[in-house]
């Protein structure tokens, strides 16, 4: 007989990339009968909530990061930033996990993000099971699994070389520009890798750790194998609202967690547009362009002659107020075209029949929301695992084309307007990326369905959690 409820702590790093998902995991894990707590910071919590659109059945913990007013972590020093999440976030997450177990609601699993691997080490001196929630594909995470292994030395070796290539067990063929960023030489940001270095320690240590993979089987089928018998991986998505999935709740039509606030009016102008005409640009939440890239931007807009929908953010994160909209140096022409707006539904956008290629900075969100809803793309990767994803994107699974920058890193307006005609025209390429991403699409609807892979390996998951509360 079960003597305490099931009571899962999904514990998230305060961005829109981790926040989705997150959010996403606890609707699902409440279908499944389980009580929830989701636990962020003052600053991501405030927005959320002033959003309006988080579902009734949350129940938030939060705690400060030092930044209540606004949002940092990307903008200024990461590193700093990182280390007093750590501090404060150790000390807060203690103290939740305590207070609950005072008041006889004890945390029975706690699921955390990426960037925080401290909090597994909570877990484990409190007793507690944790399982990571990693919010990138399989294919990265052992990308970094084989860096820090004995294959460490083939990433070094003539890597600069632009005919260097890697294989690695369950990867497609890599090049230097396949790798996440902070694997390539060029990499300047010196605060992941020892965070993921620490994750997979832990996680390696750990006997029976469990992994949550946003992703599915069938997607990542190499990928998502066990690795050198000491990680095991379990696909949990598409994490994506049912609406836009399987469709059991027509009512889930958001993540709720939208950090940026939205305008309305473009589902109007899409609904005035020819289907599969348009053209939709974003670079996720946290990218800002630079100034020569906006231009290039502008120009290949402008050259493709195709209708827009692009996502220019008033603000880098909540911090700056960057009037990004104000340089854009052609607006009468833009706007003739297209529209520009800060923030957007973007799975309204994806899943509405006028929309007809998705320009993606190949954030893992965005790159398994182009899937879910069978949207081909032009990938335009800048960094972290966006470079690893464009290649998925165009070389396994064929649903886009990825950018060529010139050698000041730009991609310029020609070369945009060459990749959406080659995604959008009528040439075999972008007949067959159509077709691919109608394939994966009808692929993605079926896991989360009820008996679906995705949907089988979720409630296997609760229900080992459930035995150990029995
Ligand atoms: N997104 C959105 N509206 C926008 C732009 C982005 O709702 O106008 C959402 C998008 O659907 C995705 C998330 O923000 O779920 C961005 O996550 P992703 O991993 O793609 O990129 P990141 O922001 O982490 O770079």
């Amino acid at each position: 007989m079960s003597q305490t409820q099931p009571h899962f702590l999904v514990f998230t790093f305060p961005a829109q990339g981790h926040i989705n998902p997150a959010f996403q995991f606890t609707k699902r894990l409440i279908q499944l009968g389980v009580k929830v707590t989701f636990a962020t910071t003052i600053s991501a919590y405030n927005k959320i909530t002033k959003s309006g659109q988080v579902p009734d059945s949350f129940n938030f913990s939060v705690f400060s990061d030092g930044f209540d007013d606004g949002y940092k972590p990307m903008v200024d020093d990461t590193t700093t930033y990182l280390t007093q999440l750590r501090h404060r976030g150790t000390q807060s997450l203690k103290q939740t996990i305590l207070s609950n177990a005072e008041h006889r609601t004890p945390v029975t699993c706690l699921v955390y993000t990426l960037l925080l691997p401290w909090a597994a080490n909570v877990a484990r001196d409190l007793h507690v099971p944790s399982a990571l929630l990693w919010i990138q594909p399989a294919s990265v995470l052992r990308v970094y699994y084989y860096y820090f292994s004995e294959f460490n030395n083939l990433f070094r070796d003539e890597c600069n070389d632009p005919s260097w290539s890697i294989e690695l067990p369950g990867l497609p063929l890599l090049k230097t520009r396949d790798l996440p960023s902070f694997c390539q030489p060029s990499n300047t940001h010196d605060f992941a890798l020892p965070l993921f270095k620490e994750q997979l320690e832990l996680l390696v240590l750990e006997e029976n750790a469990t992994i949550l993979v946003n992703s599915f089987d069938a997607l990542e089928e190499e990928a998502l194998k066990e690795i050198d018998g000491k990680l095991e991986m379990v696909a949990v998505g598409p994490l994506i609202p049912s609406a836009f999935l399987d469709g059991k709740d027509p009512s889930d039509k958001c993540f709720g967690g939208d950090l940026f606030e939205r305008t309305k009016e473009y589902i109007e102008w899409m609904n005035t547009k020819d289907e599969g005409s348009i053209v939709y640009v974003s670079f996720g939440s946290i990218l800002m362009l630079s100034t020569k890239q906006k231009e290039a931007m502008e120009r290949g807009l402008l050259a493709s002659g195709r209708p827009f929908l692009w996502v220019v953010r008033d603000t880098d994160g909540g911090v700056k107020d960057v009037k990004d909209k104000e340089e854009l140096s052609c607006m009468t022409e833009l706007e003739q075209l297209g529209l520009i707006v800060p923030w957007c539904s973007q799975l309204e956008v994806l899943s509405h029949p006028s929309l007809g290629c998705f320009v993606t900075h190949c954030g893992w969100n965005s790159t398994l929301e182009s899937i879910a809803c069978g949207v081909p793309v032009v990938a335009f990767p800048h960094w972290t695992d966006q470079s690893t994803n464009a290649k998925l994107l165009e070389d396994v699974w064929g649903t886009g084309k990825r950018v060529t920058a010139n050698e000041d890193g730009v991609v310029e307006g020609e070369e945009i307007r060459r990749c959406i005609e080659m995604v959008m025209g009528g040439d075999e390429g972008g007949v067959t990326m159509r077709k691919n991403a109608k394939k994966w699409r009808d692929l993605a609807r079926e896991v989360m369905k009820e008996g679906g892979s995705s949907y089988m390996n979720l409630k296997a998951f609760v229900e080992s959690k459930l035995e150990s509360v029995i």
